[in-house]
This record gives structure tokens, sequence and C-alpha cells, in this order.
């Protein structure tokens, strides 16, 4: 039965458990089918106007020092200048002057510079036309985030000039100096083009900050309805990424903290680092290494400390210290976190795999990013669009790994409350059993005491019994079979009650067997004995009263207790035994004995209880009188 029940609580569990899986990997081919249908649609909409990267054509001039100036600068040799193929130059303080030859304008359409990296310090342009002997300055401009936003020519998120009016070809200067990294992406967009772009760019833009809203507001209200940390935790991740991107987009400083340069500086670390701290605090959590990795667990304790510390440091350090710091110390944490939760997938963790999966599209799309960046690869679509999609896809892959994790909660807590449901119907079963025996013993119990007590009853019955019998046997004389002197004494006193109770008189006779000894003397005990039974049967007949006792007082002496009966009843009685005894004749060995009795009566009105004692005496005394007078007589008299 037992067996039974819990083999039914695993299938209930085991089902739930791979249901939940399968329905996690569909989800999970979802994700990447979206994932490819968003890829697809961000670089269809960039292969519509292919991307107007001039960085190729562009020549860089690294100055020693920041005292150079556009005047110094516009008559560098040629040799001064390097050809580039890229955008990014790593981290230097150095000022990077970049040199690009703008042809003449045909169509007439107004014409825009972009550098579409909105982290720099410093941008200065100058439209210089150099087809004169002198060079001469069309236009200049100063930008970058060491301004206030609103300082910007034209209010765009990221760096926007616009290329003046020339019939001939123009020389682009541009002087980038930053603290940070050193990429300068340069676009050369017609009007026209930079119209449409921007148009389905404002909407990737809008659907992809949406989206993390969305996912950011349900799991701060889930954390709220829940208190469940890993929410917390992932609406944190969600937050940070997408401020971080929206930092590096220059949304963030145009919408965010337009007035604080400062910020603006610090935040694209800030943010990072504090998503990288949320993700891998989420990762742990959802993973569960506190309790089933205890020395892994101490890793993503000092990955918490160092990235604390680290954030600490970003406002009390140099800035240029942080920020080649943060390259080793992402590279050795993502190491950290790549490893292990490999490690915890391969060991059939399913929500390690979704977590995986996230970390890789995350990492995979900020390392094209960058591998697009120093000139490796050429990216065919924006590169924020790769971001944004790896990011957005990141984010679904560990939604699923919480959803999953939620679930593995749920099937438990199912599990345990079948467990403690359970346990309820043994506890009952078992108070059922004790009961059960409860009752049975008592039961037991009190068919062994009704036993016994009626085994006692039995045993008390014949133990009367034979109290009764060896009551009867001491009050029966043996030889002739009537009551005994014990008996007598007791009855007489009884009789003297009733008599006084009742004002009867009561009689008593004393008979004693004349000359007995010689009958003894002649015959023999034994034909002694016959004559003492021989005589009772004569007193047996003649006295037929049941009220009457006859008994036998000792030796041949006999008395009768006669209640009821005044003198002359008594008397005549009496007489009747005298004449009956002395009339008949006993055969005993071959010889016929006769005898004769005599006889005492007294009768009286008891009223003391004593005086049955004095009425016995004196029927004594009227006894011997008789003898006295010749045997053979009966003497009576009231007492
Ligand atoms: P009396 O007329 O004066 O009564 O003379 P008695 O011989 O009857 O008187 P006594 O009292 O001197 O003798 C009684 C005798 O009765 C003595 C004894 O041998 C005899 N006797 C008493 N009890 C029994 C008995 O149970 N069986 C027999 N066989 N004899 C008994
Ligand atoms: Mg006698
Ligand atoms: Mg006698």
């Amino acid at each position: 039965m037992n067996n039974k029940s819990n083999n039914v609580i695993n299938e209930v569990s085991l089902n739930g458990a791979t249901a939940s899986n399968r329905n996690g990997l569909w989800v999970a081919v979802l994700i990447m089918l979206l994932g490819v249908v968003l890829f697809s649609l961000v670089s269809n909409s960039s292969v519509h106007s292919e991307v107007p990267l001039i960085n190729k054509k562009a020549k860089l001039h690294i100055a020693p020092t920041a005292t150079d100036n556009i005047q110094k600068i516009m008559y560098l040799a040629d040799s001064e200048w390097q050809s580039i193929k890229h955008s990014n130059f790593g981290i230097s303080p150095k000022p990077h002057w970049f040199k690009v030859q703008i042809p003449s304008n045909t169509a007439k359409d107004q014409r825009l510079i972009e550098v579409s990296f909105a982290n720099l310090d410093f941008v200065d342009v100058w439209f210089v036309d150099q087809t004169h002997e002198q060079p001469v300055i069309l236009s200049q401009f100063k930008s970058g985030d060491d301004f206030a936003f609103m300082q910007r020519e034209i209010a765009h998120d990221q760096f926007i000039f616009a290329i003046p009016d020339s019939a001939s070809t123009l020389s682009l200067y541009l002087r980038v100096e930053t603290q940070g990294l050193i990429n300068v992406p340069i676009k050369l967009w017609a009007e026209e083009e930079y119209i449409q772009f921007i148009a389905s760019h404002r909407v990737f833009i809008g659907i992809f900050y949406g989206f993390m809203a969305a996912m950011a507001l349900i799991n701060l209200f889930l954390f709220v309805t829940s208190r469940n940390i890993s929410t917390l935790l992932y609406a944190g991740y969600v937050i940070c990424l997408a401020v971080t991107l929206a930092s590096s987009q220059g949304i963030a400083y145009r919408f965010l903290w337009p007035q604080s340069t400062l910020f603006q500086q610090y935040a694209t670390l800030f943010f990072a680092s504090s998503m990288v701290f949320f993700s891998s605090s989420f990762t742990a959590r959802l993973l569960d290494i506190k309790n089933d990795f205890h020395l892994l667990y101490q890793f993503y304790k000092a990955i918490r400390v160092v990235i604390v510390v680290y954030i600490v440091c970003i406002f009390m350090l140099p800035f240029s210290v942080v920020v080649s710091i943060l390259a080793p110390m992402l590279l050795i944490i993502m190491f950290v976190i790549f490893s292990s939760t490999i490690y915890i997938a391969f060991k059939g963790n399913s929500i390690a795999k979704y977590l995986l999966a996230a970390w890789c599209s995350l990492s995979f799309s900020g390392l094209f990013v960058l591998v697009d960046s120093v000139g490796w690869i050429s990216l065919k679509l924006e590169p924020s669009y790769l971001m944004m999609v790896g990011s957005a896809i990141a984010t679904l892959f560990m939604a699923l790994g919480l959803a999953m994790r939620f679930n593995a909660q749920r099937i438990a807590a199912k599990q345990a409350y079948i467990k403690a449901g359970e346990n309820k119907h043994k506890a009952m079963q078992a108070k059922k059993e004790l009961m059960r025996l409860q009752i049975e013993t008592k039961d037991r119990l009190e068919y062994a005491v009704g036993e016994r007590t009626y085994e006692l009853e039995i045993a008390i019955r014949e133990l009367n019994e034979a109290n009764h019998e060896l009551e009867r046997k001491t009050a029966i004389d043996a030889l002739t079979g009537v009551a005994n002197r014990r008996l007598y004494d007791k009855k007489v006193l009884a009789e003297a009650r009733r008599s006084r109770r009742e004002k009867t008189p009561l009689a008593i006779a004393m008979i004693d067997i004349d000359d007995f000894k010689s009958v003894n003397d002649t015959y023999g005990h034994q034909c002694g004995d016959e004559a003492l039974k021989h005589f009772t049967g004569i007193l047996k007949e003649c006295i037929k009263r049941p009220s009457d006792t006859i008994c036998r007082y000792g030796g041949e002496e006999f008395v009768v207790i006669l209640p009821n009966t005044d003198l002359e009843g008594a008397a005549v009685l009496m007489e009747r035994v005298r004449a009956m005894t002395e009339a008949s004749q006993l055969n005993c060995e071959g010889e016929v004995i006769k005898f004769t009795v005599s006889i005492g009566v007294a009768t009286r009105v008891i009223s003391a209880d004593s005086e049955s004692e004095l009425l016995n005496a004196f029927a004594d005394k009227l006894l011997y009188k008789a003898k006295e007078a010749g045997r053979n007589q009966v003497m009576s008299a009231v007492f």
C-alpha cells in the first residue's frame, strides 16, 4: 500500500518534471526562431540602405600631446597619416585625428556626418576646402559628452554634423579625445537615406526598450507580490542591461541625464558592471549553487565582492584606471560563469542549459560587435542591432530559466503537499489501529475479568454449598439423623423469640430412655445404637408439625421443641410418645428388646431471651421428677 502510493507520487513528480522539461525545450526552440526572425529583420532593414561607414577611406594621426591644433594638423605631411580599416582603437588618452575626403556633392542634397559611438568625451569636426592654395575652414563643430547634451548643435543621440555645401571635394578633420574606449565609426549620410534609416531605427529601438521595460516591470511586480529574490535580480539585470545599451547608444544621455556630464562618463561602466552583478547573482540563485556546489559558491561570492569593490572604485580611482581594469575583470568573471554553467548543464540541469543559452547569446553578440569594431570581420548590419537582438534573446532565455525554476519549485511544493497528506493519512491510520488495539485489549480484559468473576462466583457458590453441607453436617446427629445439641441451642433461641413476638406458648419436652445402661449392658452397644434409632423413628411418627424440632440432646436424651403448643397439647403428644415406646419392641441380633421413656414437658409464653434456658432447665427438672416418680411417665407443668 505504502510502496504503491510512493510510486504514484514519483510518477506524478516525474511526469510533471518531464512535461515541463519538454515544454521548456519548445519555448527554447521558439526563442531561437524568434532570434533568427529578429536578426533577419534588422539585417534586411540595414541592407536596404547599406551601412555608410567611411572608416576605410579615412586616415589616422595620433597626436603625441593634447596641445595640437587644426592649424598644425592641416599642414601635416601625408607620411604622418596612416590608413585604417576599422573604428576601434582601444583605450588611449591621446587625441586621435581622422582625415577623410568627402566627394563633391553633385545631387545638391544635404549630407551628414555621423559618429555613432556615444561615449566619446570630445568630438571636434572641421570641414576644410583644400582645393585652394591655403586651406579654408568652411565650418567647424565642437561636441562630445563632456558637454551638456543641450549644447549640441543637433540634438541627437549620436554625434551628427551637417556637411557644408561645396562644389569641390572637402576634407573632414575629426579630432577625438576620450578617457574611455576610442571607437569612432564615421558614417556619411545623404539626408534622404538618413531619414529612411532613422525611421526604421526608431521602431527597433522602441520595440527593444519597450520589451526590456515590460520584462523589468513584470518581474518587479512579481517581486513585490512574491518576495522572490530571483525576480528582483532578474529585473535588476534587465534594467542595467537596457541602460548600458541606452548609454552606449546615447539614448540614456539624451533622455535620462542630459544635464549630468559627470554621470554620463561613469554610466556605462556603472550599469555594465551592475548588470554583471545582477546576472551572476541571478545565475547562482537559479542554479542553487549555494546549496549544491559549495566550492563554486565561494567563486560567486568573490565575483560579487569584486564587482561591488569595482563599482566603488569607478567613482574613486582615475577613470583611465577603472576603464582599463574592466575588460580583464569581465573576462575572468565570464570565464567563471561560463565554465560553471556548462558544468552544471552537463550534470543534467535544464535551467543551466537555458542560462548558458542566455550567456552565449549575450556574449557572442558582444564579441561579434567587438571583433567587427577592431576590423577582424565586417558586419553587414548596425552593430547596435546585433547587440539588441542578442540582449533580447538572452533576456528571454533567462526568463525561461526563471520560469523553469518557478515550475520546479511548484512541483516540489506539490510533492511536499502530497507527502504531507500521505503522512497525515499514515498518522490517522496508526491512530485508528491504536484505538482498535485499545478496544480489543479492553474487550479481552473485560472478557477475562468476566470469566474470572464467573469462575469466582462458581467457586463461591461451591464454597457456600460446602459450608451449608458442613453446617448441616455439624447440625445433624450422625447416628439418628435428627438435629444435634448445637442446632437445638440455636433453634430454641429462635423459637423463644418467636414466642415472645407472637405471644404464643413454647413447649419443650425433655425425654430420657429409662435404664438404657442395662440395654447396652445386656445386648451390647450395637443394639443400644439400634434402640436409639428405633426411638427416633417413634418420635418422628408422633411429631408431625413441620415447625416442631426433634433434637438428640446427648447420649440417650432427646429434646423436642414444640412452638405455639400449650401445655395440654404438649402433654398429650408426649404421652402418645411414651405409650408408643412402651408398646413397641425392637429386634436386634435375634433378641427382642423393649424399653420405656420418661418425659418432662414445660410450656411458657416467653417474655425475655434468658427464659428459654430456664424453660429448658425446668423441663429437665420435670424429667427428673418423672424418673423419681418411677420412670415410664410424663411430667408436665407451666413454667
Ligand atoms: P435411668 O433410668 O436413670 O436414666 O438409667 P440409665 O441407665 O438410662 O441412666 P444412665 O445415665 O446412668 O446411663 C445412660 C447410659 O446410656 C450410659 C451409656 O452406656 C448409654 N448410652 C449413652 N449414649 C449411648 C449411645 O450413643 N449408644 C449406646 N449404645 N449407649 C449409650
Ligand atoms: Mg440418661
Ligand atoms: Mg436413661
